[in-house]
């Protein structure tokens, strides 16, 4: 019987420590650096060293900010943190009270705390749009604001990854200035579920319309499905957009809406707003992500 308890204490013992070793936090030889959406973890991969940084976000692809609550995978995961950074702007409202506890006992960043309010877009009393990575030159400086606070936290950065990536961020601004210069300005109204793109809009020349406001916590009515359908008609948009982490439900009661009234809408899927696409893909990119939300609306709406 003795012997029984104590094989069964070691098997689990072992279990404890293969499970651990699997644990990808586990590395205690590197920095851990913990973000909330995988478009901050992708700008802090192109800064820091890699080679004694690891960088974890919170929600991977297709997961909406707006309504995502920690785990309790995640609690243990920003309490190994040596740096935690958010978006801010109340994107992650319901990490708030987290992030607030945690900011008692180490250092967490909201990037939006950069950029001046007059540079960014208020839609109501000091609440502001919190989606600032759809204008490259807001997010340029928010990329050097991480780069500054990863330098004064001594956690490592490569300088020639860096130095690249403000290049590549340049020459993305400048291509989406030229697509949507070349593009019709008639034709360039972006409707989708959420208000996730009047930064994309104000920078590079867009209308935009949504059926939701700037966080999809809120609910829509009849009211609101029948003004956008009367937009759509007024403004002859043949097409609307769909994204990865927004259920396109509500959108498609609208393309129905529109066909009872005559009028044929497609639906177009796959427009990245509030995440990037899987990892290890061009969509899981900042950039990569930009291109194709870029190219997809300039070919849809074409
Ligand atoms: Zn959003």
């Amino acid at each position: 019987m003795i012997i029984r308890y104590i094989i069964i204490n070691l098997f689990i013992i072992l279990l404890l420590i293969s499970c651990q070793s699997n644990n990808e936090t586990n590395d205690s030889s590197k920095y851990t650096v913990v973000v909330t959406t995988n478009i901050i973890e992708n700008t802090i991969l192109n800064i820091v060293d890699t080679n004694y940084v690891n960088v974890f976000p919170l929600m991977k692809e297709g997961v909406d900010p707006h309504l995502y609550k920690a785990t309790r995978k995640d609690l243990e995961l920003l309490n190994q943190a040596d740096i935690i950074f958010y978006n801010g702007l109340h994107l992650e409202g319901k990490l708030a009270e987290v992030l607030d506890k945690l900011s008692r006992q180490k250092k967490v960043v909201a990037l939006a705390d950069v950029l001046d309010k007059e540079k960014l877009i208020q839609v109501g009393e000091g609440i502001y749009d919190p989606h600032i990575w759809f204008d490259v030159v807001l997010w340029k400086e928010v990329t050097q604001y991480a780069r500054n606070t990863l330098n004064e936290n001594n956690i490592p950065t490569s300088k020639k990854n860096y130095i690249s990536y403000l290049d590549q961020l340049d020459s993305t601004n400048n291509w989406i200035n030229k697509r949507i210069t070349n593009f019709p300005s008639k034709k360039r109204i972006l409707i989708t579920s959420h208000d996730a793109f009047s930064y994309l809009g104000r920078a590079y020349g867009i209308e935009v319309n949504a059926l939701l406001g700037i966080s999809t916590v809120a609910e829509y009515g009849i009211k609101d499905i029948n003004n956008l359908v009367d937009y759509i008609i007024e403004n002859k948009v043949r097409s609307i957009f769909a994204e990865t982490s927004v259920s396109s439900k509500s959108l498609e009661a609208i393309v129905a809406a529109c066909q009872t009234r005559g009028h044929e809408v497609q639906l177009v899927s796959g427009l990245y707003s509030d995440a990037l696409g899987k990892k290890d893909t061009k969509e899981g990119t900042y950039i990569g992500m930009l291109e194709s939300n870029i190219n997809k609306i300039v070919n849809s709406l074409n």
